[in-house]
């Protein structure tokens, strides 16, 4: 935003869901292991040319939208309307009210799979159409059928529109205000269309096809273990000192016991581990370069911060954690009986399963500097998986 200009995406999910199957509406239904509305968050939250995100929600559903996001920062929720285009409208005036963008990027959280390609051809084709969409040309034959088969209908020239659609957010907010209320539109690309401005196509993405039916999550799994991912390994490892008068924070804990860790955060030194073998997996350097002891902020900090932020980096990247695994080396007090509660603050953090998270204590047989109770050691190993760096 350098430049004064800004980019929004307005990921519209609001839908009830109905024609997906099932009580929960997809938006909230996972594929993946993550939701259909996080799949959509992360990949705009981890685009650098996106400055924020608006969430379009239906009536009621705020509580489920947070549930959906695990850990991620939610982002602002407007309420939405009966129509996708009430919805859209909602979000475009929300936007109007505040800090109008130069860009809009609007998405229907039913296409969890956006990529960073789609992203910036969007917003290449922009800077000479007022408006782009992704499309895919139609590869079925198509047929006219009212009571009878009728005439074939000629492919050429034909596309599947999806979304995001870009724009420049003038130009939408326009279309959308000015729009009698009574006509049809089938999308906003037809609105900015028929009033006036330009707009473009960019290629599509098979990645971008709706979930609409029940048998569509199947085919979503199917694509998504289709993309070429590469396994990491990263290991942390830390140590912090015990000192008489201080809390005692473990995996996100507090113990009890007569000494604490010292340190300029909260000194939780699994954390601490964990966070270092998560960045070493993305070789993304280690938790003192992005939290520097030296800055005032993070002094007496919660690290449950810093263990957010480095899951935040792994979807940033396209990326999911497979399974981490701690080991803290300490003389006293005793992990076991703080075990289960650990793991189930850790995956809470994490926005992971139970069984992807495993905490082990041992000592060292009264050796050394965790022997003599002087300190607290830990030590971290995390595998994720990342997208393969795709071929040009
Ligand atoms: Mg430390």
């Amino acid at each position: 935003m350098a430049d004064g200009r800004s980019n929004i995406a307005l990921i519209v999910a609001a839908g009830a869901g109905s024609r997906a199957g099932g009580d929960v509406p997809k938006q909230f239904r996972r594929v993946g292991g993550e939701t259909l509305l996080a799949h959509s968050i992360d990949a705009f939250a981890g685009h650098p040319e996106i400055d924020g995100i608006v969430l379009v929600i239906g009536e009621g559903q705020e509580d489920a939208v947070r549930a959906a996001l695990g850990s991620r920062p939610c982002p602002p929720l407007v309420t939405g309307g009966a129509t996708r285009r009430e919805s859209v409208r909602a979000g475009l005036d929300y936007l109007a009210e505040r800090h109008a963008p130069s860009i809009v990027l609007i998405h229907d959280a039913a296409r969890p799979f956006v990529s960073s390609r789609v992203i910036d051809g969007l917003l290449a084709a922009l800077q000479s159409h007022e408006g782009a969409f992704p499309a895919l040309p139609v590869a079925d034959t198509l047929v006219r059928f009212e009571a009878v088969m009728g005439d074939t209908v000629p492919r050429d020239h034909l596309y599947r529109v999806q979304t995001p659609q870009a724009f420049l957010f003038e130009a939408v907010l326009a279309a959308h205000r000015s729009w009698p209320e009574a006509r049809d539109a089938t999308d906003d690309a037809q609105m900015v269309r028929d009033t006036g401005h330009s707009v473009t196509i960019i290629p599509g993405d098979i990645m971008l096809e709706k979930i609409t039916h029940p048998e569509d999550f199947g085919r979503a799994e199917a694509l998504l273990a289709s993309q070429p991912m590469i396994s990491r390994t990263g290991m942390g490892f830390d140590v912090h000192r015990l000192v008489a008068g201080e809390e005692l924070w473990l995996c996100g804990v507090q113990l009890p016991h007569s000494h604490g860790l010292a340190g300029h955060s909260d000194a939780d030194v699994a954390i601490h581990a964990l966070v270092d073998a998560i960045l070493g997996a993305l070789a993304e350097g280690d938790i003192g370069s992005h939290f520097p002891p030296s800055d005032p902020q993070w002094r007496g900090a919660r690290s449950d911060r810093f263990l957010a932020f480095a899951v935040e980096r792994v979807r940033a990247r396209g990326g999911l954690i497979d399974h981490v695994d701690l080991t803290i080396i300490c003389e006293a007090p005793k992990i076991g009986p703080h075990r289960d509660a650990m793991r189930a603050r850790l995956a809470a953090i994490m926005g992971l399963p139970l069984d992807q998270v495993s905490v082990k204590a041992t000592t060292t047989e009264r050796l050394g500097l965790a022997g003599r109770k002087e300190g607290i050691a830990a030590q971290a190993v995390a595998t994720l998986r990342l997208p393969a760096t795709p071929v040009a």
